[in-house]
This record gives structure tokens, sequence and C-alpha cells, in this order.
């Protein structure tokens, strides 16, 4: 082979069991990892299920705490926390999506407290070491070894209820992962395969799961799909489009993955001038500009494309686009307050990007 590019490859650090009704190994693995009692997390709205994983789990369980919520409150964690040391667990059974992942991660790096997550939306965050957090309205983000869960029980029957809104929303935030992956200043062949096959997994299993959504097979490959974006998120630094999401989410309290659902053409699109080469697995799988199709594609998946549905306004734009630009960070493509500002408008008027 020629033109391989110098690269690092740290490795993949979290153990993986998938398939359907995997969610029955759980005691397995908390044994596995030498622990003897977990605190079960989960959203008020998963409550039922994690009440009905703890009795499973009998003996090991210490409990459930069924407050997560959305971008890590640090009030929450400060509450989990005590649940955690009056339960006198050893390792925390994170059930739900990427706001239980994030509660579980906030008590592991607190206490050192191991982590088995069992995803159920298709966010990601179970494969990373990167955990925000928020306090006073500020999020923060960091990454740490100690956030990283020690394993990761993919359960594709746990998948089958996700309503369909969020299926499509978070499928696309999962792709987003892999295309920021595919551009990113520390990419790897093995990162670049993971995320041009989790594009391909995603892009056929969207579309099967929104004409059924209980689908096994699309369920099954949208959850390996979700899995390696999640490993690509992990393994890379993100650039443009994490950021602007970010930015939404954290000052302006907009909803994490519809937000990456309606941005992802714009800022795919506009990194595309840059990076077309590397984007290719886009190209290739939905057949046309990056940008362009990712559009048509959420649109036929009937994704929400507006940001102004979340009743931004111009002056929202104005400040996002401010704070967006203060800290200077990677991008393949270079941009400028006023290159934001209009990327940011097209996607609060829901304009198909340019070709
Ligand atoms: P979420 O975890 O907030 O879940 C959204 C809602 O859907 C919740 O009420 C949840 O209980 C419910 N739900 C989840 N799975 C369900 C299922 N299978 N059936 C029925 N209902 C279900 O949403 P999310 O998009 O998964 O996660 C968003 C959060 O994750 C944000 O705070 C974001 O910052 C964080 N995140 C972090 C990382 C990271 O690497 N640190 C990566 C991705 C996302």
């Amino acid at each position: 082979m020629i033109g391989i590019e110098p690269f690092v490859f740290p490795g993949l650090r979290s153990r993986v069991i998938f398939s359907h009704g995997t969610v029955a190994q759980t005691g397995a693995e908390i044994e596995r990892l030498g622990r003897k009692r977990a605190l079960v997390l989960s959203t008020p709205n998963q409550k039922a299920d994690a009440e009905a994983l703890a009795g499973r789990l009998a003996a090991l369980s210490g409990g459930v705490f069924a407050e997560a919520a959305m971008h890590t409150p640090v009030q929450v964690t400060e509450k989990a926390l005590s649940a955690y040391e009056a339960s006198a667990a050893d390792c925390v059974v994170s059930l739900g999506g990427g706001s239980t992942t994030g509660l579980g991660k906030a008590i592991a790096t607190r206490t050192g407290a191991d982590q088995v997550v069992i995803p159920t939306t298709y966010a990601g965050s179970e494969m990373t070491d990167i955990l925000g957090e928020t306090a006073g309205g500020e999020k923060t983000t960091r990454r740490d070894p100690s956030i990283l869960p020690e394993t990761v029980i993919y359960d594709v029957g746990l998948t089958r209820s996700l309503p369909p809104s969020l299926t499509v929303t978070s499928g696309l935030n999962a792709m987003a992962h892999a295309a920021e992956a595919l551009y990113a200043p520390d990419r790897n062949p093995i990162v670049s395969l993971m995320a041009a096959d989790a594009i391909r997994a995603l892009c056929l299993a969207l579309p099967a799961i929104a004409r059924n959504p209980d689908d096994r097979d699309a369920r099954a490959s949208a959850l390996y799909g979700a899995w390696l974006c999640g490993a690509a998120l992990g393994g890379t630094s993100m650039a443009l489009h994490h950021k602007l999401c970010h930015v939404l989410g954290g000052s302006f309290d907009t909803p994490h993955a519809e937000t990456h659902a309606i941005l992802l053409p714009h800022t795919i699109g506009f990194n595309s001038a840059k990076a077309a080469d590397l984007l290719a697995p886009i190209s290739q799988v939905l057949g046309g500009t990056p940008g362009v199709v990712l559009f048509d594609f959420a649109a036929s998946l009937e994704a929400p494309t507006k940001l102004k549905d979340f009743g931004l306004g111009e002056a929202e734009l104005e400040r996002a686009a401010d704070i967006a630009v203060k800290n200077p960070y990677w991008n393949p493509r270079p941009f400028d307050r006023a290159s934001l500002l209009a990327l940011l408008r097209d996607a609060w008027e829901g304009r198909r990007p340019p070709q």
C-alpha cells in the first residue's frame, strides 16, 4: 500500500458485549470486574426499567438512583454521590442514554467506581473518556482516563422502545461523531474504518427503523453503528460541528440530539470544501455532496431542520457566533465570525446547504 500518513492508534480500552438480550449478563459482568454491589442509575423516564434490572441483580444491587438529567448538573451528581455512599456500592450500572451515562461517569471520576453502561440511545458517550458537567448555568467538558466506562453492554432489545423521533435525531447525533472523526487531526486508519462503517450502518438502518421501529435487524445495525461512532468520538478530537453544538446546548439549552441533527448538514457541508476526500464515505453511501446529501437524508427521516423552532432569535445567533470564535481550535476549514453567523443563519432557516 502507498500513501499511508503517520498515525498513532491508542487502542480500544472498553470491554464490549453486543447482542439481543445481553442485559441478562449484567450481574456476571459486575462479578467479572470483582465488584459486589452496584447502584443502578437512570433518568426518571426509565426508572421502572432500572428498578426491574436492580431486582434481577438481587444481592448485587445497591438500589436505584433515577434522577439523571441532561448535561450532568453538578447538584444531581452530589445527590447521587450521597445515594452511592449510603448504598455501600462499589460500582454503578448506567441504564439509559447519554444523560445517565454522564451521571455514572461523574460518580466514577470522583469515587473510583467501576462502570457498567447499558446504552439505550445512540449518543455514544459510553465509549468516551469525556465528561461535560453543568454548574451555575455553565457547561465544562474534560477528558480523563477515570471517566471511561470499563464495560459496555449493548442490548439491541432495549433500543426498540426508543421513540421514532429520538431514534432519528440520536442516530444523526452518532453520525456527527463519525463524520468529524473522518477529518480529525488525530485520525488513524482504524478509527477511519470504524467511522466509515458506522456511517454505512446508520444510513441503512435509520430509514428501515423509520418504516418499522420494531425491525430487529435494523435496530441491531443502528446500535452497532452507534457503538462505532462512540468509539470514533472517543478516539479522536472533534472540530467545528461539536463546538457549535456545545455552544448552543451549553449557552441556550437547546436539546442535544436535535441540535446535532440540525447542524450536521451545515457544519459538514462547510468543512467539505476543505475535506471532501476524507468525507468520501458519506458521499459514497448517500450519493452526492456531503452537506447536501446529509440534509436530504435528515429531511427524508423527518428530522428537525430549523434552529428557529427552538425559539432562538437573531440576537442568540450573534451571541453563539461570538462565543464560538472566542477560543480558537482546530478545524479543517478556517472560519471567522461572519462565516459562522452565515452557517448558523442557514441552520436557523432550515436552508439546504449549497452544493
Ligand atoms: P438522554 O440520555 O437525555 O435521553 C433522552 C430521553 O430519552 C430520556 O428521558 C431517556 O430516559 C429517554 N430514553 C433513552 N433511551 C430510551 C429508550 N430506549 N426508550 C425510551 N426512552 C428512552 O439523551 P441522549 O441524547 O442519549 O444523551 C444526551 C446527553 O449525553 C447530553 O447531556 C450530552 O452532552 C451527553 N453526551 C455526552 C457524550 C460524551 O462523550 N461525554 C457523548 C454524547 C452525548
